[in-house]
């Protein structure tokens, strides 16, 4: 940034500013004081050739001295010694040329000085590329002028046959003097330069090392930011799991009407705060960059059904029309991608529909846009006819914890997690959301995916006859075991065992499992997965090792109180036949206990 300078400015302080490198401001500093000699040098000499009567060299030299004047203005005015060097070396050539050939036509010691000079003050100030030009202008006729001359004369003079002894005298000196403050000078910013480019790498050195230990204090407290909510989103679903067991056990128990009512608020709050850690544990897990995206095949209408199923109820009790049209090309296609993730997504959209609109309809729109040889495009849109959103607030409801309004968040509830998840794992499989909304009128969300298309069609599944189920289905001569640590836990399970009629044992740890499986006969397991000793992973592995096939083949369903999608493969792979999630619903805990037994005896 140039500095404003007065016209009448001769100092030099004036024009050096901190933003010219060292180098630049050398080079100011060269030609400031590097003309400053030139015009004491150059008017000695106008003096002396005046008193010698040369007037035609006298007269030559002062407009030279005028011009060195005028270029000292400049620089002192404007610093741009680009144009002031070059404009001093056009004037330094064609001053040195024409002496040599017209004005003295000789080469004398001057005439070596000079052009020494110029190759080193154009190299300083200008680079390499004008170094060289300005070098090769001079030297290059300067050369040529001695080899034509070679028969006469091919010494170089010390005296100049024209001049005097005094003006030499004065003109040598000056110009050694000059040669030596142009080395001197740069040197002095050579070395300055280097001691200040040491100082800032080692500066940058230390900035580097601190930036490091920042980095490493931000990503420690992400990661205990990240376990804290982990645990204690395990640490609270423990609990809520005895909360809904209860619930849902005091629902099987015939409850008065009043009581009933009651029940159905605890187990409504129960479930709300369940999805709310459960929303929280799974963002976290989002931004913590750890969502794996599932590649296994699946038929898009059927995860219709099962997201839209549950919704149905949701909008027949706020008397909403419920629509869902999915496209029929898609109904015997096998699809390969993520149904866990694209459930989560549509399962947000539509909950928000419905509770975001208070009459009208909720539509549901699968269209197939692309159907090519082993790929379909589809297209998923959730609208409604709902309160709809301001345009101002339509990106910002992408944003985490973020409602459109505080009577949003008073009237409907919510956290404002749902849309950030759902964005992000768009985000995440490189896709995006599409909103058109009118307030008062409703609200259209919807996207695009590809998915691959396997070779396989959907096999239309024999029904099979519905088994009774109760103590008379068999299930109170099962032998179950529990493997369970948390007494709350331990005695839900056996109340609700007790229910169809099981009378479970119960080992207290994985190791208590093993021990009893070994010496015991079981039918089925229920296995906790995280307890003291030896957990449910590691049990299981232990008993799939058994001798005894009977033994090793025992069905195992691990309950899991993680919502962690992750926990689903590491309980396949250590040998357990299926999971659910705690809180459980008692039927489909009840199911799955029955096919099991059913398949493997
Ligand atoms: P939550 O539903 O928990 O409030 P979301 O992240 O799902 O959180 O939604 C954020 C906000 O976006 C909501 O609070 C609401 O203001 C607005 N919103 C989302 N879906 C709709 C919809 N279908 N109609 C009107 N507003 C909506």
């Amino acid at each position: 940034m140039n500095k404003e300078v007065s016209f009448f400015n001769f100092s030099i302080q004036k024009i050096l500013t901190k933003d010219q490198t060292i180098l630049n401001q050398a080079r100011i500093r060269l030609l400031y004081y590097g003309l400053w000699l030139a015009i004491i040098g150059v008017l000695a000499l106008v003096v002396d050739l005046y008193l010698g009567h040369q007037y035609l060299l006298a007269s030559t030299t002062t407009v030279l001295l005028v011009s060195l004047m005028m270029l000292f203005k400049y620089l002192t005015f404007r610093p741009r010694w680009t144009i002031i060097s070059h404009i001093l070396l056009v004037l330094a050539t064609m001053l040195n040329l024409s002496n040599v050939f017209i004005t003295l036509q000789t080469v004398d010691i001057i005439t070596a000085q000079v052009v020494l000079l110029i190759i080193i003050f154009s190299f300083y100030m200008l680079g390499q590329v004008s170094g060289m030009f300005y070098s090769l202008m001079n030297l290059i006729p300067v050369l040529m002028f001695l080899v034509l001359e070679y028969d006469s004369s091919y010494v170089i003079s010390i005296k100049p046959l024209v001049l005097d002894q005094s003006t030499v005298i004065i003109a040598v000196c000056a110009n050694f003097i000059l040669i030596i403050f142009m080395h001197s000078h740069f040197y002095t910013a050579f070395i300055k330069s280097m001691v200040q480019l040491k100082a800032t790498a080692e500066e940058r050195g230390e900035l580097n090392v601190e930036l490091e230990k920042v980095i490493e204090k931000a990503e420690k407290s992400a990661q205990a930011k990240s376990e804290f909510l982990s645990i204690m989103s395990h640490e609270i679903r423990t609990p809520l799991n005895a909360v809904i067991g209860m619930g849902n056990l005091l629902m099987m128990g015939n409850p008065r009407p009043d009581q009933k009512d009651n029940l159905e608020i605890l187990k409504f709050s129960a479930n709300n705060l369940l999805a709310l850690v459960n929303d929280v544990l799974d963002f976290n897990k989002i931004e913590a960059g750890k969502v794996v995206f599932e590649n296994i095949k699946f038929n898009i209408p059927d995860l219709l059904q099962n997201v839209c199923g549950g919704q149905m109820l949701k909008a027949q009790e706020k008397e909403l029309d419920f629509k869902v049209s999915i496209d029929p090309v898609l109904r015997d296609k096998i699809v390969i991608g993520d149904p866990t993730r694209l459930t989560q997504i549509i399962f947000n959209l539509v909950s928000n529909a419905i509770k975001f609109t208070n009459t009208g309809t909720v539509w549901v729109r699968v269209k197939c846009v692309e159907d090519r040889h082993n790929i379909v495009g589809v297209n998923f849109s959730v609208k409604d006819t709902g309160i709809g959103i301001e345009k101002q607030n339509l990106e910002a409801i992408f944003e985490p914890f973020i409602q459109e309004s505080i009577t949003t968040t008073r009237q409907y509830g919510g956290t404002g997690l749902g849309l950030a998840i759902v964005k992000r794992l768009l985000e995440l499989q490189g896709l995006q959301m599409t909103v058109v909304s009118e307030p008062g009128k409703g609200s259209e969300f919807s996207f695009s995916m590809e998915f691959p298309v396997s070779t396989e069609h959907v096999i239309i599944h024999e029904e099979k006859p519905d088994k009774p189920i109760g103590v008379s289905d068999g299930m109170g001569s099962l032998r179950v075991l529990i493997a369970e640590d948390n007494m709350v836990n331990v005695m839900l399970m056996k109340k609700l065992l007790s229910k169809w009629g099981v009378t479970p044992t119960v080992a207290e740890n994985g190791e208590r499992a093993i021990e009893m499986v070994q010496y015991g006969n079981f039918d089925i397991i229920l296995m906790d997965l995280q307890m003291p000793i030896l957990n449910g992973f590691d049990a299981a592995t232990e008993i799939r090792k058994m001798r005894d096939p009977k033994k090793a083949n025992i069905p195992i369903i691990a309950l899991t109180a993680s919502a962690l999608f992750d926990i689903k493969e590491r309980v396949f792979s250590s040998g357990m036949n299926d999971y659910v999630s705690k809180p459980f619903k008692p039927e489909e805990l009840r199911e799955k206990m029955l096919s099991l037994v059913a398949t493997i005896s």
